[in-house]
């Protein structure tokens, strides 16, 4: 019998892949996440990847940011314990932090928190982590640095095609026009799980098995949209779900809450944060 090479998400495939919970579940259940990035001029970022995991339901939310954004990030929502750290200290931060890191059942890094004076903490900090790791933004631009043997087959990578391009040496247009090729080549290189971004999403197994995304609409092209689809990614993950299977159902319910509130507003006005807070809604329209 001849397999597929690439399937289709639908929401009936996506149902069988969330996590099931008991009715007498705690929230040692849902799991502890991290999300850790942002900068001095970059704290939405952490906020929106933040909102989306609690959003999608994390049992507990640790947010680990630089000194300077960690008031704005501690008041955004009342759901997240923040800590602080200096990137230009990668031994005292990371010492700072190591309770809360070795505690966390799964980490999204990078949203916002640019690639000067950091690449230190960042190599020291994706060396020590042992856990299921969602890679994103700048820190898939701080990766794009380093010998690609450091990826671990429990890390989910969501390049767009920019930084995709940094991180393989390819030309965006490439990229662009062969997709599915990309991905599964790279996939397989990197031996992690790969979610490449774009109008069409498509994510890879570390074996090379694509699954092409067949939800979300053009009111996903703004800033904040991807760090929303990080907070999902870790979100399930920490409730049980493998990092590949997160990766495919967590872009499945971010397009699709794009598209649920696409049937009563205006593409243009539909802010990362609206899908956020929409994910619930999203989640009970599939299951
Ligand atoms: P980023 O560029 O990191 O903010 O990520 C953008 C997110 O929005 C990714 O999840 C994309 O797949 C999604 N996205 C952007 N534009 C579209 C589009 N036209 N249709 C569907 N999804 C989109
Ligand atoms: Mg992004």
């Amino acid at each position: 019998r001849v397999r597929p090479s690439s399937y289709q998400v639908t929401a009936n495939f996506v149902k069988k892949l969330l996590p099931k919970h008991r009715e007498d579940s705690h929230k040692g259940d849902y799991g502890t996440g991290i999300v850790l990035g942002g900068n001095t001029n970059m704290a939405g970022a952490v906020k929106l990847s933040s909102l989306a995991a609690v959003r999608m339901g994390i049992g507990v939310l640790h947010t680990i940011v630089p000194n300077e954004i960690k008031n704005t990030v501690q008041n955004y929502m009342p759901e997240n314990i923040t800590w602080a750290i200096d990137y230009s200290k990668s031994r005292s931060s990371l010492n700072d932090t190591a309770k809360v890191l070795t505690k966390s059942d799964a980490m999204a890094l990078g949203m916002g928190m640019g690639t000067k004076s950091n690449d230190q903490f960042f190599e020291k900090l994706i060396l020590s982590y042992k856990k299921p790791l969602v890679v994103d933004g700048d820190g898939l631009n701080l990766l794009s640095k380093l010998p690609k043997g450091v990826i671990k087959s429990n890390w989910v990578l969501t390049p767009h095609p920019k930084e995709m391009s940094r991180l393989t040496g390819l030309e965006v247009s490439d990229i662009v026009e062969n997709p599915v090729e990309v991905c599964k080549h790279y996939s397989k290189q990197f031996n992690c799980t790969l979610v490449l971004k774009g109008a069409s999403t498509v994510i890879c197994s570390p074996k090379g098995i694509a699954f092409i995304n067949t939800s979300g609409n053009k009111s996903l092209s703004k800033g904040g949209s991807g760090d929303v689809l990080t907070g999902v990614i870790l979100s399930l993950i920490c409730a049980g779900a493998t990092p590949l299977a997160a990766a495919i159902s967590g872009v499945y319910i971010h397009g699709l809450s794009s598209d649920l509130l696409l049937e009563s507003q205006n593409y243009r006005g539909i802010l990362p944060s609206d899908v956020a807070n929409h994910l619930p809604k999203a989640i009970n329209s599939i299951t």
